[in-house]
């Protein structure tokens, strides 16, 4: 069996994974990047809300102005509404981008700085014994073996890298979205009715302009595991769209957003950044800040500190508490279904 040989083996290209990929690689590392997906080709499910944090991240790391080199959409205004009727609007700046441009931007960059790309693989097993990794080559059916320094878990919700490690599988919820030409400029999120007769414990739907386009989507949770929850959120996106008088018959896609306690590391050499750490906002579940801010803690501990477990950890925890504007947008949600649920409107 061909094994060949990295100081870091990244596990997933997606945002998370090709931005720690750049980081290392342009200080001089040798970087293994490995993708199940076509990397050109696949395409992300995402709302692409980019908060603040998330751009000035993006300025910092790349050292490019984000409102130059992406295509960001500034949205003319945000409504959360219950039943059709807006409970909270909001006059924050608020910008979107389709994410296929965010995700591509990052990857190019790693790879313009010499990283290399192995995708249409599939991890099958992880030994931190010896620190290989095995794979099967989707294209030809081969196997091979990376052996690795330190392996990084950035492959979204569902990481198989987390679960080989940890012996169970991440948990995650399901979200729909599908994808239309704008009818609006406006940016809206509906709660959920199910909200109040407890088949949901939180949920709302989503209308998203990106420019020429929008994506509508749904997401529901329950914590006590509704069977029916996709139904749910299907039914809900149907009259969601109606309401809006957007086209019903557009194929529905579905993706995972992670909801377990956060996981940063699993011993001295196994690490994980974005989704695959948890690390998504329970309420909102935006994540690309999370992406950002991650990937970028987890490149300042690896190549500065002793001990790169303790730092990674201590440096995400400071940050996710000095996170003042995400924290504020959580306490707004919250503010509207605490009043949704007494019955009132503003
Ligand atoms: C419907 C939806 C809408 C969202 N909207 C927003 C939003 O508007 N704003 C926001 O901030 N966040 C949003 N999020 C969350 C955001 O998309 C994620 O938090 C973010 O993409 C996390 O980045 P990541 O790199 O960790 O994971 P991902 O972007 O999911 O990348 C993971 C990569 O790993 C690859 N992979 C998976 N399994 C394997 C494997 N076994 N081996 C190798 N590679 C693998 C995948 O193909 C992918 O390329 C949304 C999420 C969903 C599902």
């Amino acid at each position: 069996m061909k094994v060949f040989d990295t100081q870091y083996l990244i596990i997933g290209a997606g945002l998370a994974g090709s931005i720690l990929s750049f980081l290392l690689r342009r200080s001089g590392s040798e970087v293994i990047l490995a993708e199940l997906l076509d990397a050109k080709t696949k395409d992300k499910l995402c709302g692409g809300v980019m908060i603040d944090s998330a751009l000035q991240s993006f300025k910092k790391i790349y050292g490019e102005n984000p409102q130059q080199v992406l295509p960001l959409h500034k949205l003319k205004s945000f409504c959360q509404r219950f039943a059709g009727k807006e409970i909270l609007a909001n006059n924050t700046e608020i910008f979107t981008l389709p994410r296929k441009s965010l995700d591509n931007f990052a990857l190019e960059r790693a790879l313009e700085v010499g990283t290399r790309l192995f995708d249409r693989v599939a991890l099958k097993s992880v030994d931190m014994n010896n620190f290989l990794a095995y794979f099967l080559d989707l294209r030809d059916k081969t196997q091979f073996a990376i052996r690795f320094q330190f392996i990084i878990g950035a492959d979204g919700a569902s990481s198989k890298l987390r679960t080989l490690l940890m012996g169970k599988r991440p948990i995650i919820i399901p979200t729909l979205q599908i994808q239309t030409p704008c009818v609006s400029d406006e940016l809206i999120f509906a709660y959920l009715p199910e909200i109040f007769s407890s088949q949901v414990d939180w949920g709302y739907c989503w209308y998203i302009p990106q420019g020429k386009i929008a994506v509508v989507g749904c997401v529901g949770s329950s914590f006590s595991k509704q069977k029916n929850l996709v139904q749910i959120c299907r039914n809900n996106l149907k009259n969601f769209c109606s309401e809006l008088g957007i086209e019903q018959n557009i194929s529905i896609r579905g993706a995972a957003i992670p909801i377990d306690k956060i996981l940063l590391s699993c011993n001295e050499n196994a690490f994980f950044i974005g989704d695959a750490a948890g690390l998504n906002d329970t309420v909102t579940g935006g994540g690309i800040h999370y992406a950002f801010i991650s990937a970028n803690l987890l490149f300042e501990a690896l190549i500065g500190a002793e001990n790169i477990r303790l730092t990674y950890e201590k440096k995400i925890f400071n940050a996710i508490q000095l996170k003042t504007t995400q924290q504020a947008r959580k306490s707004q949600f919250l503010t509207s279904l605490a009043i949704l649920k007494k019955g009132s409107e503003i």
